[in-house]
């Protein structure tokens, strides 16, 4: 390695920047299998927000190798049933009850508790994040590469055989990587809250419902508050009670009586689809975020993240620890890009179809939908497409 470089705070064989859930499932997955990782955040804390608010069956099996799966369903609040609904009628009724799996539910749980547990689970395999460090710079040399971090003691150097980019939309490592993030952005802003409210459906299920004014997601979360999911144009920054309230009379079912009283935490943003062109330059990976992003309808984000995490990180350690050369890297990106695309490509089908504008579109998609949903062979494909069942194989490190 070059001899001009500053060692502090230490020399790496895994640099993972960023740790958010991904980060941190990677950083807890190397631990475990005998590598110490550096993890290094810029934010002085963990953001500590609700948004990703449901875990999958096939994410709880993969978690598993970090021992957190338990706890994590311990947490949260476990539901069988999804429905798909225009107003007042069901469409579509999806049971996870009957999936094979372990994990035979819906995981209901705001992402500040899971980064949580995991932040616990890093700990308990001897981990710790170094917070209030940005990575600013990454050059690749002959047997590493050079970051540049930035923190309140100045900036600092850190040599690694490899970097993990972990670091969300925005990547640095996919920059500097010079990889391309293909795709687009959704036309309408999405609204999201964290509400309370009297709610006569119930707190059994999770229901998407499609209406002309737009589409609004109620799913229940574990302290007793409601998740509210729906496009909305133009969306105030901090949607309140008022709004929340206008969402659930004009779209969800006329005849629910839903009353809000308290919105705990909100937020309003813009969608993007987009996969990284490719998940592996020379020594840097992207996991994440960071590799892709599209529409929350189905709540896979966090779910595929945590799961390229947990593959790397195995695949990883095999490559460090000398079980394997350099080149079994390369089958990260083909194990789990084509994964990802896949995702992309339901969220977008649903999000498609639930923002229909015109009405003969909208009629005919009921229709179809309302037929579709009396076949079981139908929703079998849909339900373990998005309790990720259907694509086990993508979480296996080839042998
Ligand atoms: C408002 C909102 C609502 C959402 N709702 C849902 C939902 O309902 N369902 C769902 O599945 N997903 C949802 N998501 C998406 C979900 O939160 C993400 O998929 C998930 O957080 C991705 O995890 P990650 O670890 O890849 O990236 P992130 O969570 O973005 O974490 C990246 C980390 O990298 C750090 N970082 C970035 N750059 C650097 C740098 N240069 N140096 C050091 N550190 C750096 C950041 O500080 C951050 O902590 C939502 C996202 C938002 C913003």
């Amino acid at each position: 390695m070059d001899a001009n470089v500053s060692t502090s705070p230490g020399d790496a064989d895994v640099l993972i920047v960023g740790a958010g859930p991904t980060g941190l499932a990677a950083a807890t997955m190397l631990m475990r299998s005998g590598v110490k990782p550096v993890i290094v955040d810029k934010l002085a804390t963990g953001q500590n927000t609700s948004r990703a608010a449901v875990i999958h069956a096939h994410t709880l099996e993969v978690l598993e190798q970090l021992g957190v799966a338990e706890r994590l369903a311990g947490q949260g609040l476990k539901l069988n049933e999804f429905t798909l609904r225009d107003r007042d009628r069901v469409l579509v009724r999806l049971r996870f009850d009957t999936i094979p799996s372990r994990h035979n539910y819906l995981l209901m749980l705001p992402q500040d508790v899971t980064e949580a547990i995991l932040t616990q689970a890093l700990a308990e395999a001897g981990g710790s994040v170094r917070r209030g460090c940005t990575v600013t710079e990454l050059a690749e040399t002959s047997d590493g590469v050079r970051a540049t971090l930035v923190s309140s003691n100045g900036p600092q150097t850190i040599r690694a055989r490899y970097v993990v980019g972990a670091d969300g939309m925005q990547s640095v490592v996919r920059q500097a990587a010079g990889i391309g993030f293909t795709g687009g952005s959704y036309e309408e802003s999405f609204v999201l809250g964290d509400i309370e409210m009297t709610w006569a459906a119930g707190r059994d299920q999770v229901m998407l419902f499609v209406s002309p004014a737009g589409l609004v997601v109620v799913a229940p979360l574990p302290s007793g508050t409601f998740r509210i999911v729906a496009t909305l144009d133009p969306a105030p920054e901090q949607p309140g009670v008022a709004d929340m309230q206008a969402l659930l009379d004009t779209r969800g079912p006329t005849r629910a009586n839903a009353k809000v009283s308290a919105v705990r935490w909100s937020s309003r943003f813009r969608l993007h689809h987009r996969v990284a062109d490719h998940y592996r330059r020379g020594r840097l990976f992207l996991v994440g975020d960071a590799a892709h992003v599209h529409s929350p309808a189905g709540g896979q984000g966090m779910n595929t993240g945590l799961v390229d995490a947990c593959v790397l990180g195995r695949m990883l350690s095999d490559v460090v620890q000398g079980r394997r050369d350099d080149g079994y890297l390369d089958r990260y990106e083909a194990l789990r890009r084509p994964a990802a695309k896949q995702v992309l490509d339901l969220a977008g089908r649903m999000t498609h179809m639930a923002t229909l504008k015109s009405a003969p579109q909208r009629f005919l998609r009921s229709a179809v939908l309302g037929m579709l949903g009396t076949n079981p062979m139908f929703r079998r494909r849909l339900e373990m497409d998005l309790c990720g069942l259907s694509r086990r194989a993508a979480a296996e490190p080839p042998q």
